[in-house]
């Protein structure tokens, strides 16, 4: 272990709050219940939180709707102002909010720092973007008088985020919604609940006033979510998870006409032609598929490679894949932590199984590691037979499934074989290939050579069954907004 060890981890986890967060006031649910948080490296309970019950719930959107009108009509600067300061603070916390993650998520400390730089740019970025929501003012077309076209914030807004990055997933929503002059409740994952509340502190602390931000931490989902939801003041739901919890809310979303935002799912393509840089393809792939222990919505999933090459770069991603140190995600140069759970841990397993008895080769790895920490080892599955349940579903695990392809139409038709639609990647180095994957691949993202996609600047969302809408970038902050039209007669 590093300094960054067990003596630092329990003042921090002291130091960190495990209440409710309602009205600028911690305080624990009304039922006085807590759940566990558990280190999924080692099994261990680090912190006991809050189980918010229906009350909670409520006394949360009661908060951010007396805290609206005041909230929205703060000058725009303000509000940037605060979200810059909530800038500085994540970054000067960056080894605490890493460590934070590390603890109750199991991601490795260096990409849990890599989360904090990413997280914290939704603050700068909507800091800045606060103060350019513009609106348009005109003549109608025949003269008859003045159109006006102003934005207005939407209104409380109910945040839904997961467990695999618990910062960023919060800033991403968060940041957002308070630049265009919204209050907000945010549920976190209850496996990951202890980063959100220490955004809300630091929010708290650049001066955030009491009620624009409630923090829900349960165990109870549905049961504090669905009357928030058919709550006619709330006026919008975003929501980042799978595809499953996303069909449910927005059939929720219906009875009120709801406005939603929707991250959701993928299984994203990643090509590699017959005319890549192989070198940058097997770094790539790598980046893709083991960051974050590869539980990330962008992470690569099928790996279709053209047939004169995919030999030796199975090869090549296998000699590498096999260097990868596996551990707690605290120890230096881990690559691979822990999954989240063990059912994780499982359904890595059992996708192996299946592709395994389908005829896929096992390159490497395969096989859980036994312990109280919730591990499974990287893996690289070859000659993966369509219908293989890792090409159909969100692996969300270290195992990297090959199959291939012969041109680049059969790619192409591989590649949109899904109902998600998030991210792609693709490794050519055709310019006019690659411009015609930007008009053939359906996905919401596509990495052209990179392995890496995300930025703050960046719109951020998914076509087809990955969701609605878009996070980060311009866009980011419509979400947000509701436009008003106005007519003033000619004099
Ligand atoms: P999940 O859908 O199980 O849970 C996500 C969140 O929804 C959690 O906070 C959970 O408590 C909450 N939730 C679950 N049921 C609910 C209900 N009935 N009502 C209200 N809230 C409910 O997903 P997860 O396992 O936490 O996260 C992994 C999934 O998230 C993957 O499918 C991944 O692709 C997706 N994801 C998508 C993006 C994106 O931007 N598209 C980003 C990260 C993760």
């Amino acid at each position: 272990m590093t300094d960054t060890g067990t003596d630092t981890a329990e003042t921090l986890l002291a130091r960190t709050p495990t209440d409710l967060y309602i009205d600028g006031r911690w305080r624990a649910s009304a039922s006085g219940a807590r759940f566990d948080v558990v280190n999924p490296a080692d099994g261990e309970v680090i912190a006991r939180v809050a189980d918010a019950v229906p009350a909670d719930g409520a006394a949360a959107l009661d908060a951010a709707v007396a805290a609206a009108a005041g909230w929205a009509a703060t000058a725009p600067r303000d509000r940037a102002e605060i979200l810059r300061r909530a800038f500085e603070l994540v970054r000067e916390r960056e080894e605490e909010l890493a460590l934070l993650m590390t603890l109750e998520m199991g991601k490795p400390l260096a990409e849990a720092r890599g989360e904090v730089g990413y997280g914290g740019e939704f603050l700068r970025w909507f800091s800045e973007e606060a103060v350019r929501i513009g609106g348009r003012y005109g003549a109608t077309p025949e003269g008859t008088g003045t159109m006006v076209v102003s934005q207005h914030p939407v209104g409380p807004c109910y945040l839904i985020t997961p467990w695999n990055f618990p910062l960023a997933m919060a800033t991403r929503k968060v940041a957002p919604a308070l630049a265009a002059g919204n209050t907000v409740v945010i549920k976190p994952a209850a496996l990951t609940p202890l980063t959100t509340l220490a955004l809300a502190r630091i929010l708290a602390e650049a001066g955030l006033p009491a009620g624009v931000l409630n923090v829900v931490t349960t165990t109870d989902t549905a049961a504090v979510s669905d009357p928030l939801i058919a709550d006619p003041r709330l006026r919008k739901l975003s929501f980042t998870g799978s595809t499953p919890v996303g069909r449910t809310l927005l059939a929720q979303a219906a009875g009120t006409v709801l406005r939603t935002s929707m991250e959701l799912g993928g299984n994203a393509p990643f090509l590699v032609f017959a005319d890549a840089d192989l070198d940058a393809a097997v770094e790539g792939a790598l980046q893709a598929k083991f960051r974050n222990i590869g539980q990330a919505c962008t992470a690569a999933n099928r790996f279709l490679v053209h047939e004169d090459v995919a030999d030796e770069f199975a090869r090549r991603v296998t000699e590498r894949v096999r260097g990868l140190p596996l551990g707690d995600g605290r120890k230096d140069g881990t690559v691979i932590g822990p999954l989240i759970d063990h059912r994780a841990v499982e359904k890595a397993s059992a996708l192996v199984a299946d592709a395994v008895e389908r005829g896929a080769s096992l390159l490497t790895g395969g096989s859980v590691v036994p312990g109280p920490g919730s591990f499974f080892e990287a893996t690289v599955l070859d000659h993966v037979r369509p219908g293989s349940r890792v090409l159909r579903e969100e692996i969300f695990g270290p195992v990297l499934a090959i199959a291939r392809f012969g041109d680049e139409d059969e790619a192409v038709r591989l590649a949109n074989d899904t109902e998600y639609g998030l991210a792609a990647y693709a490794f050519t180095r055709d310019l006019a290939r690659g411009h015609r994957l930007i008009e053939r691949l359906e996905s919401g993202m596509l990495g052209l050579n990179a392995g890496v996609i995300s930025n703050a600047a960046a719109p951020f969302g998914g076509v087809k069954q990955s969701g609605l809408g878009r996070e980060g970038s311009r866009e980011g902050i419509q979400e947000y907004l509701t436009t008003k039209y106005s007519f003033i007669p000619a004099a």
